[in-house]
């Protein structure tokens, strides 16, 4: 190990260590190539600690924090084990798509880092950590089954390979898929470019650049997903859907592959079905304690329909699936038709409609219901037809779940009698109406608490007193986004006698909303302006919701 001897100076400096220390020690670091400031540590005349805090004190490098700077194992690869070893450097994390941050127990060894900078290719931001802590890290990240896959495979344009061993492509895909559970990622994609294969994870709704694959790798990989998803592997020209289970950490992970030929190679998305997403208790969908008591008195009923309504990825399913899970599935024939299946639940016997044979949601609704049932999901009500057989199954003694494509509440009352449902079975059948929208939340280690805006505050119709909301900052623990994963704001509908009334009469949609009001409604910016005050997202997720409905109720 060679003598930084700035740093030995500055430990002389602040009188930490004396010349003598360094004195009696000359011999032995002829001898035995160890450095000075190894030996020290050895012979306890100064602390690790102590090396970092000069480094802190005399260079203004941040220390690392454990608590608050978190590793995100997708910057791994940046470093092959042993390039990180010999230059006792850990890549902790990527805040944006050109920075990297890196502990280095040396920060200030020119030489150690020119090749860190050129083997990283990317903006640095460094923290200087003990150089026991990175050979720890090193050797507990760096792996052999992870390290070696990993920057093998997964590497950035120019790099070479430095790995020695031959990656196998089963644990590479098994890799990518933990990768992609692990990040919290609803899809993975793979495509194809004339010069690169590209991954990337969508997450929260957006797409994400991970790394990129060699060709070679690719087509190993795509053929394993093929054999995974049961799909033809000859087959290059076509597209093909696939679908395999796998488990991460003790659930279970659904992967429905998708194959689709471009000019330049096959592309493949992967979406993850993850059962921790799917199976949330009802106390965690974000409904207020008013609302979940709607919910039971309406789920309690013996028959009659609930639909959740709301636009595509607002969590419909997931609420539905939600729902389900309270039911118990001993006592009651709970089944469900859904196009696709996108969760397998225990219990419960489930149908993936199936176009080609004629099993469409109403047809396959006709089939329950000789199948003497008690709860009955209806994936998605968009026709009339299945519109008219997921009434009358409401109306004879079942509980129907459903959801349905409209922007609130009441707009699906209004939906339904346009699909020419006789309005006297509607307004027995319909029990109640869940309306739901998916807005980023919050991350809780970094919001801040400010004073609102007056035009923030027209905007919640307050006009007469001060309020404080929480905005976005950015951090190593969501990226630097300011915002970690989603939550639902939603409206729970309740048809009440007066309001089974005014269906029934076939009233238009302001004076049914008007109706819905005086028996309680609480409209989704309701539960929005909740949300806000607790701080769990930001003005600015909400703006849509905000205007929307401003506008739409004017
Ligand atoms: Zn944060």
């Amino acid at each position: 190990m060679k003598e930084n001897m700035l740093v030995l100076e500055m430990l002389l400096k602040n009188k930490i260590i004396t010349r003598q220390n360094i004195a009696e020690r000359i011999d032995e670091v002829k001898r035995t190539k160890n450095s000075i400031l190894d030996l020290l540590v050895r012979d306890r005349v100064i602390t690790e600690a102590e090396i970092v805090l000069i480094f802190h004190n005399e260079w203004g490098f941040e220390p690392y924090d454990p608590r608050k700077d978190v590793l995100d194992r997708c910057v791994l690869p940046f470093f092959s084990k042993e390039q990180a070893r010999k230059h006792l450097v850990f890549p902790l994390n990527q805040e944006d798509d050109d920075q990297l941050t890196v502990l280095m127990a040396d920060p200030t060894d020119e030489e150690t880092l020119r090749s860190v900078k050129r083997i990283a290719d990317k903006r640095l931001k460094i923290l200087v950590a003990e150089k026991d802590c990175i050979q720890n890290l090193i050797g507990k990240h760096y792996h052999q089954k992870y390290a070696n896959q990993k920057s093998a495979d997964l590497m950035k344009p120019g790099e070479s390979n430095e790995t020695t061993a031959e990656p196998t492509i089963i644990t590479l895909v098994n890799d990518l898929i933990e990768e992609g559970v692990s990040r919290g990622a609803s899809d993975i994609h793979v495509e194809a470019f004339p010069q690169k294969i590209q991954v990337r994870f969508r997450i929260d709704g957006v797409l994400k650049p991970i790394g990129l694959l060699n060709q070679e790798t690719w087509k190993g990989v795509i053929t394993r997903l093929k054999i995974l998803g049961g799909c033809d592997i000859a087959e290059h020209r076509h597209p093909q859907d696939g679908a395999f289970t796998t488990t991460h950490e003790q659930r279970q992970i659904d992967v429905r592959l998708s194959i689709m030929p471009t000019i330049h190679g096959e592309k493949v998305v992967l979406r993850l079905l993850d059962e921790k997403k799917f199976l949330i208790s009802v106390d965690d969908l974000g409904f207020s304690n008013e609302q979940k008591q709607l919910l039971q008195e309406i789920i309690e009923a013996p028959h009659g329909m609930l639909l959740v309504c709301g636009p595509t990825g607002s969590g419909k399913s997931t609420t539905l699936y939600s729902l389900l899970n309270g039911l118990d599935p001993r006592t009651q024939n709970i089944i469900t038709i859904e196009d696709p299946v996108e969760f397998q639940m225990e219990d419960i016997n489930q149908i993936q409609v199936n176009e080609k044979i004629g099993l469409n949601f109403a047809s396959g609704l006709r089939a329950i219901l000789r199948q003497d049932p008690n709860v009955i999901m209806v994936g998605e009500i968009r026709d009339e037809d299945t519109a008219e057989v997921a009434i009358r199954a409401a109306i004879t003694g079942h509980l129907v779940l459903s959801t349905i494509h409209t922007n609130n509440a009441i707009a699906s009352i209004n939906r339904l009698m346009d699909m020419k449902i006789p309005l006297y079975l509607l307004s027995v059948a319909l029990r109640g109406v869940i309306s739901q929208k998916l807005i980023k939340r919050l991350c809780p280690n970094c919001r801040k608490k400010a004073l609102a805006s007056e035009a923030e505050k027209r905007l919640l119709g307050i006009t007469d007193q001060d309020i404080e909301l929480f905005y976005p900052v950015g951090c190593s623990l969501c990226h630097g986004t300011g915002y970690q994963g989603r939550i639902a704001v939603q409206e729970v509908l309740k048809i009440t006698r007066r309001i089974r009334e005014a269906i029934g009469k076939g009233e238009d949609y302001d004076t049914i909303r008007k109706v819905a009001i005086e028996e309680g409604l609480k409209p989704i910016e309701e539960s929005l302006k909740r949300h806000l005050i607790l701080g769990n997202t930001s003005i600015s997720q909400g703006l849509e919701i905000l205007t929307f409905e401003n506008e739409w109720h004017r």
